[in-house]
C-alpha cells in the first residue's frame, strides 16, 4: 500500500508544502550533510520561501563558495528528501 502524497501543480516547491518533519540537506562538492527541523525553517524563512531559495541560502552559507578562487566547483547543495517527495517515497528517516 503506497501513500500518496499530492504534489504542489506547476509551482515549485516551497517550504510550507513540504509533507516530512525534516529537511535532509546534501552537498557533494564540500561534504555538508544535516537534517534541518522544517518548523525552524519555515519560522526563519516563511512558509513561502521556495526549496531554490533555500538551496541559494545553503549555497551562500557554503565553504567553498566564498573561495573565489574555486569558483567553478561552488557549492552543489542538493535537498535528498525533495526528490523523495517528487517520487512519492517516504522520508529516509
Ligand atoms: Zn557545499
Amino acid at each position: 500500500m503506497t501513500r500518496q502524497i499530492p504534489l504542489p501543480d506547476s509551482k515549485p516547491p516551497r517550504l510550507g508544502d513540504f509533507p516530512y518533519d525534516r529537511v535532509e540537506v546534501a552537498c557533494n562538492k564540500c561534504g555538508r550533510a544535516g537534517r534541518y527541523a522544517k518548523a525552524g525553517l519555515v519560522a526563519r524563512f516563511g512558509a513561502d520561501c521556495t526549496f531554490l531559495a533555500l538551496r541559494r541560502h545553503f549555497e551562500s552559507t557554503c565553504q567553498r563558495s566564498n573561495d573565489i578562487a574555486r569558483l567553478n566547483e561552488v557549492c552543489g547543495v542538493m535537498f535528498p528528501d525533495l526528490v523523495r517527495w517528487q517520487l512519492g517515497s517516504k522520508p529516509s528517516t
